[in-house]
C-alpha cells in the first residue's frame, strides 16, 4: 500500500512523524482526505481531531488550528497546538469545554455584542479546541 510522510509540528515540538496511508482533516474549506501522491495544496485547518490511517488502523490527533501543506510525498501540518491522545489532559479539556459553553451562554444573553463582556468568537474557538481534544482522547461530547 502506498504511503505518504506525515509530519505534525507545534510551536515547541514535532508532535508526530510517520509514513501513513491516509489523512483526513477538517480544513477551512471543509473535510479533505489526503492520499499518497496528492496534488500540492496549502490550506488552513480548523480545530478538530485529525484521522490518521495506517493499514487498517485509524488513530486520532487533536489539532487546535494551523496550516497544512501537501506535497505528493509529504504532508506537513503546522499547528498552533496539537496533541496525541495520550498527551491529552481530559479533565482540563472538559473544564475548558464547560467554561466555553458558559461564556457562549452569556454571549447569547447580551443585547449588543459590542457591549458584551464576553468575546463570542474567542469562546466559540475555545469550545472547538476543547471538543477536538475530547474527541481525540476518546471522550467525544454527546
Ligand atoms: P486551556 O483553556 O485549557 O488552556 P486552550 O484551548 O486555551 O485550553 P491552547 O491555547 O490551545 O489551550 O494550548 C496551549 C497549550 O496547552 C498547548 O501546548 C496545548 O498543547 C496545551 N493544552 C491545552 N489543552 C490541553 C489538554 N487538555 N491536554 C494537554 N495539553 C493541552
Amino acid at each position: 500500500m502506498a504511503t505518504i510522510k506525515l509530519e505534525i509540528v507545534s510551536p515547541d515540538k514535532v508532535v508526530y512523524s510517520a509514513d501513513i496511508n491516509m489523512l483526513i482533516v477538517r480544513s477551512t474549506a471543509g473535510e479533505l482526505g489526503i492520499l499518497p501522491h496528492h496534488a500540492p495544496l496549502v490550506t488552513g485547518l480548523v480545530p478538530h481531531a485529525m484521522r490518521v490511517k495506517i493499514g487498517s488502523n485509524e488513530s486520532l490527533i487533536a489539532v487546535a488550528g494551523g496550516f497544512m501543506e501537501v506535497q505528493p510525498e509529504k504532508i506537513t501540518v503546522l499547528a498552533s497546538a496539537a496533541e496525541l491522545p495520550v498527551e491529552i489532559d481530559v479533565l482540563r479539556a472538559q473544564k475548558a469545554y464547560d467554561r466555553a459553553r458558559k461564556r457562549l451562554e452569556e454571549f447569547k444573553n447580551c443585547t449588543s455584542s459590542a457591549e458584551c463582556p464576553v468575546d463570542g468568537q474567542r469562546a466559540e474557538a475555545a469550545l472547538h479546541r476543547a471538543m477536538a481534544r475530547l474527541t481525540a482522547s476518546g471522550n467525544p461530547v454527546a
